[in-house]
């Protein structure tokens, strides 16, 4: 469904992605890892136009997006939650999910509140007073309102506790499988996460894809956890 061939990025002079191609599928969740700076946010980023990029081809459904604005791709429903949330704090909760609500949207304020029951709770609070979690669910709720085809979702267990993050686990979980058409690219520090909810996962390092592989393939690979993802699994066996 979306198929990125020949992708590199810069700032500046310096080089922040190398000869990026990825595929992803129609339902599909895929695994975005990698150490700090490996590039991970700057392809979030570039797939929504919001960094500069040179294409070989960028596709979705077949169609050429590669030259494609940012609001375009934002209208084609290729949707960034970024790792900062963007949670509007001058406004209520049920405010920022309606400014975000988008017309043939198949996701409802409904349906956001059946996802995150928390957020109903919270429906009339600011956004400036949520707890890091509510603002992690009201930014993947307000991403789901754009009626997404493709969900790219930055860091969104950073820093949050282990309750918290596997209710936005199981929320994702249950969105793919009620099959909004919808597609998700997680980038996670946790690779359990990303294990967890992805069926095949990509690992960057410094700009390039390294390691492409199923989740299963992946976690029983030790030795490719430990070169590149620094995950330690003792010689103890
Ligand atoms: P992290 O997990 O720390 O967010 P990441 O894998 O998402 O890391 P990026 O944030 O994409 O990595 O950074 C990739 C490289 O690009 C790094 O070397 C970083 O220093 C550099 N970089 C990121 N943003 C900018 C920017 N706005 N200007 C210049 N260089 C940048």
């Amino acid at each position: 469904m979306l198929t990125v061939r020949h992708l590199d990025a810069h700032y500046g002079k310096s080089r922040a992605l190398s000869d990026i191609s990825l595929d992803l599928a129609e339902g599909e969740i895929v695994g975005l890892l990698g150490r700090n700076g490996a590039g991970k946010t700057t392809l979030l980023r570039s797939l929504v136009g919001l960094v500069q990029r040179q294409v070989g081809s960028l596709t979705l459904d077949g169609v050429d997006i590669s030259g494609w604005s940012v609001d375009r791709l934002s209208r084609a429903g290729i949707v960034l939650v970024p790792d900062y949330r963007g949670v509007i704090g001058a406004l209520t909760v049920e405010q920022n999910l309606q400014i975000a609500e988008r017309r043939g949207s198949s996701f409802s304020l409904h349906d956001a509140y059946v996802l995150f029951p928390r957020l109903k709770q919270r429906r009339a609070s600011s956004g400036a007073a949520l707890s890091g979690g509510e603002q992690q669910m009201l930014a993947i709720a307000r991403g789901m309102m754009c009626g997404p085809r493709v969900l790219l979702l930055d860091e969104p267990t950073e820093g949050l506790a282990p309750v918290i993050i596997q209710e936005i686990v199981d929320a994702l979980t249950k969105l793919q499988m009620e099959g909004h058409r919808l597609s998700i690219v997680i980038v996670d520090q946790n690779i359990d996460v990303c294990l967890n909810l992805a069926g095949r996962q990509y690992i960057l390092e410094l700009g390039r894809i390294v390691y492409e592989g199923t989740s299963a393939e992946l976690a029983a690979d030790h030795d490719i956890q430990q070169r590149f993802l620094g995950v330690d699994h003792g010689s103890g066996h």
